[in-house]
């Protein structure tokens, strides 16, 4: 009986003992930090989340932004550079203008005369050296005529190389003494002169329109361009500088029939610009110094010997010699 009851105990310890040892081997070591298993998991990520604040790269990118700043100012500045060739005389001009049956021409000596208005008696104005006497004005005609000399216009250029010591004269402005004092001596040596008009000087008390066309139709005076208004050319700009132009040479060609293609540059003032645009309108560009022209030299820039009434007799052929 005693042995019966011991069995029933010790069975019993047993039991106890075997679960005791189950329970104890379904655990980990973790579990003894955590309360229940499912607490580890937002745990966890709770310890992922401060990363953000690792993160301020961000605040880097805005900063870059003033560069702009430096484009608006450097542009206003290019402005003035356009105005660098103002009144340069640019003499150099290519000597080379080969026009059709000029070529031929080409190193030609050809005296141009340049006179303005006339007057026996001393005359009564501001530049009285402007008045050659008509009979100064008879002799040196008689001396070019006595020596062989062939009066020529620009109607003859092309044929210069024909024309034995060619000659020219010219008077500027238009003055109502060249038809009073020039116009009779031209018709009895018969004597061919140009006539560069500025046409504002036509009216009631200088050269007349009845006095152009009756000059123009003996075909003794050929009459070419002085400008509207004698202004300096170097100083107008390009619309005026054309308007000088253009319009003179509308205005001749109504009245004569023929069209001016030569241009005497008022006070023999002319720059580049001058040329460029009477390149425009004409074959021909007159200055108004230097002595005698020779056709191997710039058609724009061609030489005038001035007369005036000091000028002697010898002084005067020695300048066409
Ligand atoms: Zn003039």
């Amino acid at each position: 009986m005693k042995c019966h009851m011991m069995r029933r105990i010790m069975r019993i310890t047993l039991i106890f003992m075997l679960a005791f040892l189950f329970a104890s081997c379904g655990r980990n070591e973790d579990d003894r930090y955590a309360s229940t298993p499912y607490e580890v998991e937002p745990f966890v990520a709770a310890t992922s989340v401060p990363s953000p604040t690792l993160s301020p790269a961000p605040t880097l990118t805005p900063t870059p932004e003033p560069v702009p700043t430096f484009d608006p100012t450097p542009e206003p500045t290019p402005e003035p550079t356009p105005t660098p060739s103002p009144t340069p005389i640019p003499t150099p001009e290519p000597t080379a203008t080969p026009t059709p049956g000029a070529a031929a021409s080409a190193g030609i000596r050809i005296p141009i005369l340049m006179y303005h208005s006339s007057s026996e008696d001393p005359p009564n104005s501001s530049l009285p050296e402007l008045y050659v006497r008509p009979s100064a004005f008879e002799s040196q005609m008689l001396h070019l005529i006595e020596n062989g000399f062939t009066f020529v216009t620009f109607d003859d250029w092309d044929y210069l190389y024909r024309i034995e010591k060619p000659v020219m004269v010219t008077f500027d402005d238009g003055y109502r003494t060249n038809y009073r004092d020039i116009f009779p001596l031209l018709k009895q040596y018969d004597i061919k002169i140009t006539i560069f008009l500025t046409w504002e000087n036509i009216g009631p008390y200088g050269i007349t329109q009845d006095m152009i066309r009756e000059m123009h139709d003996s075909g003794l005076v050929v009459f070419e361009a002085h400008t509207m208004t004698h202004v300096d050319l170097t100083t107008v700009n390009a619309a005026r500088l054309r308007h000088e132009m253009a319009e003179t040479n509308r205005l001749i060609e109504e009245l004569t029939g023929r069209a001016p293609i030569a241009l005497a540059y008022p006070g023999g003032r002319f720059n580049a610009n001058v040329i460029a645009m009477a390149r425009e309108h004409y074959r021909f560009g007159l200055r108004a110094d230097l002595g005698v022209h020779n056709t191997s030299l710039s058609d724009f820039e061609m030489r005038r010997i001035r007369v005036s009434r000091g000028t002697g007799l010898a002084s005067f052929i020695n300048s066409v010699s």
